[in-house]
């Protein structure tokens, strides 16, 4: 399965540097990003009808590790889903409290459960999902 995402570019889900170093073969770096996040991603948009920003570097703005991680950042947890592709940072204008309370409450659509499985409880400003090979079934709940 693969997946292109209908609300965001490819700079939105990778930094600068990945950017410009597969400049000429984006496909490559679209490899690195896994299609349940990204279509995570585009869920959540739908669902709250509101802007949501990922990575805005490529609009001179100051998220670049919102998604895929290059591997020497000092950003995060050495070992961070980032930091292959299997996690995402979305900034939205709705309470992240009120997100998460959602989230639990089964209110997104289902498909989002087969997308999502660690949700970061202490993220203040933004909701970072990811897709990892646990086997706890359901939505693990993480420290950042
Ligand atoms: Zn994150």
């Amino acid at each position: 399965m693969s997946y292109r995402p209908r609300h965001f570019i490819l700079q939105e889900l990778v930094g600068p540097q990945l950017y410009a170093a597969c400049a000429n073969n984006p496909d490559y770096l679209w490899r690195k990003l896994n299609a349940r996040i990204l279509e995570a991603a585009d869920i959540v948009r739908g669902f709250y009808g509101v802007p949501v920003i990922i990575n805005n570097w490529h609009n001179g703005g100051r998220f670049k590790e919102s998604g895929l991680r290059d591997m020497n950042t000092t950003t995060g947890a050495k070992l961070s889903a980032h930091k292959f592709g299997l996690a995402l940072d979305l900034k939205l204008n709705v309470p992240i409290a009120k997100i998460h309370e959602d989230i639990k409450s089964n209110r997104l659509p289902i498909r989002f459960y087969e997308c999502v499985n660690v949700v970061e409880i202490n993220t203040p400003t933004w909701l970072h999902v990811a897709f990892e090979n646990h086997m706890k079934g359901g939505i693990m709940w993480v420290r950042g």
